[in-house]
């Protein structure tokens, strides 16, 4: 009896220890969509980039954001463009393309800070919006605990990533995405949900998954019947994001 005791408080320990590992992170609001409760495995991509084919728009070559705007509209994008990268100037806000797009296919390249700040969601937050509205989650999603449909690759607080296909903090990465846009009546009633196809550093990600609605931080997601043509726009998380090689096809 004597040796038992010990062994019990060991073991008992153990079902503690795994039972932490399984609990959702603590930064999970209390509504909407339960988020899974197990992490997306752990993938490790390869090595290839994208670059842009003969009938794709270049939205950013490295030069300028001469074909980006404010996300207000109006005025200029204040993100800071050096060395071939656009990088988010936090506080001026998210920028968005000039023109609208439907169903797409983009490519875009990012890279969260080389050096680690915060965790979960304040970890290398920024976003990709299809049509302004519907959010791919850019996060530092490396061995970075959080609520998993907001990790990066995440149809924001819809739908989780398949794998986490993320690479080191501070590395590039890529996304290369089909959308195809929702569609509303002469009412504005939905006729079909938006869609999206992700491949995150050549990795499956998200399978033809149905979006559920805007994008929201708190409370479900829904549907507001909006132009067929939307600018893409980039998120200002107040966190130095970079971007690069960003180019898009209409489908
Ligand atoms: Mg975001």
């Amino acid at each position: 009896m004597k040796n038992v005791l010990p062994l019990m408080v060991i073991a008992a320990s153990l079902v503690v220890a795994r039972s932490g590992a399984q609990a959702p992170p603590k930064d999970e609001h209390v509504n909407e969509v339960p988020a899974p409760k197990t992490a997306p495995r752990v993938v490790t991509p390869g090595a290839s980039l994208g670059a842009a084919p003969s009938d794709a728009i270049v939205l950013f070559d490295g030069k300028d954001l001469s074909q980006w705007e404010n996300e207000k509209g109006g005025s200029p994008a204040l993100w800071t463009v050096a060395d071939g990268v656009a990088t988010v100037k936090a506080g001026t806000g998210g920028i968005r393309t000039k023109r609208g797009f439907g169903d797409v296919q983009l490519h875009i390249e990012w890279a969260t800070p080389a050096e680690v700040k915060g965790e979960g969601q304040e970890r290398g937050n920024s976003g990709v919006f299809l049509q302004s509205t519907y959010e791919l989650q850019v996060l530092d999603s490396y061995q970075n605990e959080t609520y998993w449909h907001g990790s990066a690759g995440s149809i924001y607080k819809q739908h989780a990533p398949l794998v986490n296909a993320s690479r080191k903090p501070g590395e590039w990465q890529t996304y290369d995405v089909v959308y195809h846009s929702p569609a509303f009546d002469s009412d504005g009633k939905l006729t079909r949900r938006a869609r999206f196809t992700v491949l995150h550093n050549g990795v499956l990600i998200q399978d033809n998954v149905e979006v559920m609605g805007v994008t929201t931080h708190t409370g479900p997601p829904y549907y507001k019947a909006h132009p067929d043509k939307m600018p893409l726009s980039l998120q200002d998380h107040g966190v130095p994001i970079r971007f690069r090689n960003i180019w898009i096809r209409e489908l």
